[in-house]
């Protein structure tokens, strides 16, 4: 039984040293070096190779190397073969930090302040208590409860939004597209933490900012497929939207003329919200592997009827 690692080399070569310390029985090799296909059982991926099932006949479990599956085909993988995200504490650490910063950060006025400061005006503008501010987070898995816990800690007025009942402590919890219109009446900065399926595909458009009280937020941290890019920028330009913060985006890299680089109501970053912690998704992945042999259900097992 080989593992196969088929991302960032310099990732891949820590991954060896921290799979050698737990299981040193477990062969690894990094991509290209894949030895013999035929014993290759697992492989880490961002990105299957396209001949997946031919090159590896004998392939028994898939993980990839980000919270997200979107990035796969999975027309090209077959239906037996169990896909598994990224459930760590690393990747969950680096979102509460990125969301925090975006929404502390509007919440005081952050960008007016610089604005200022570059035009050397000194002016105070008045300071809202948080629990007068009511953000609304889109995705109650383990990253939106995560961005939740910590919002409410700060004392903000929280609200959530999945496609199953959920409760939260004191989080309004909502679900199911007639939850939606509900949670977006409420919501002056709104975060979407979605996985990207046929379902949430171009779910931040026209329709779901008019739903938004007038100057509300956006902080897309989920996927740019969420995004009608030409519908924010209108919603921006019209003032509906106050601002808007983007992690992610179609393409990335946005080509060099796209209007978001210069937007003056827009902050963009270049998909780092949160990354993959290898010293952390390699105990996942050895915890995962344990449960595989022991025939317990792995951890952030791919659902293919729902998408995520
Ligand atoms: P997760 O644990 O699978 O949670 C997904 C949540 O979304 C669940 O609450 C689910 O509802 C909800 N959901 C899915 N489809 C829905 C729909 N059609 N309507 C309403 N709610 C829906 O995922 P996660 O680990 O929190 O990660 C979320 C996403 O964050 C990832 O898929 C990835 O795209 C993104 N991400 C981005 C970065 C970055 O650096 N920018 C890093 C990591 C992850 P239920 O509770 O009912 O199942």
């Amino acid at each position: 039984m080989t593992f196969l690692y088929k991302a960032d080399p310099n990732r891949g070569a820590t991954w060896k040293k921290l799979l050698a310390r737990e299981m040193p029985e477990l062969p690894f090799r990094i991509w290209p070096d894949i030895g013999n296909p035929k014993e290759v059982r697992i492989l880490a991926t961002w990105q299957p190779p396209l001949d997946l099932t031919t090159q590896f006949p004998n392939l028994e479990i898939l993980f990839s190397t980000g919270a997200g599956t979107d990035q796969f085909d999975f027309a090209a993988i077959p239906p037996t073969l169990p896909v598994v995200r990224m459930v760590e504490s690393g990747i969950v650490q680096g979102m509460v930090e990125y969301v925090t910063l975006a929404v502390l950060s509007q919440h005081r006025d952050w960008r007016t302040y610089q604005d200022q400061q570059r035009a050397g005006t000194w002016q105070a503008h008045p300071v809202r208590p948080a629990s007068s501010r009511r953000v609304g987070v889109l995705g109650l898995g383990n990253l939106g409860r995560a961005v939740l816990d910590r919002l409410h800690a700060f004392g903000f007025s929280c609200a959530g939004w999945s496609r199953s009942p959920q409760q939260i402590y004191d989080v309004e919890c909502h679900h199911g597209p007639a939850g939606l219109q509900a949670l977006l009446a409420r919501t002056e900065i709104l975060i979407c933490l979605l996985p990207l399926t046929d379902s949430t595909r171009g779910i931040l458009r026209k329709r779901l900012f008019d739903q938004l009280p007038h100057g509300a937020t956006v902080i897309n941290v989920g996927r740019g497929g969420h995004l009608v890019q030409d519908d924010l920028l209108r919603a921006l330009d019209a003032g509906q939207l106050s601002s808007a913060v983007l992690d992610v985006c179609d393409p990335e890299p946005l080509p060099p003329e796209h209007p978001f680089w210069s937007h003056p109501k827009v902050v963009l970053t270049p998909h780092i919200a949160s990354m993959t912690q290898p010293e952390t998704a390699v105990d996942a992945v050895i915890d995962n592997l344990r449960r595989y042999r022991q025939g317990l259900p792995m951890i952030g097992l791919v659902d293919r009827a729902r998408g995520y």
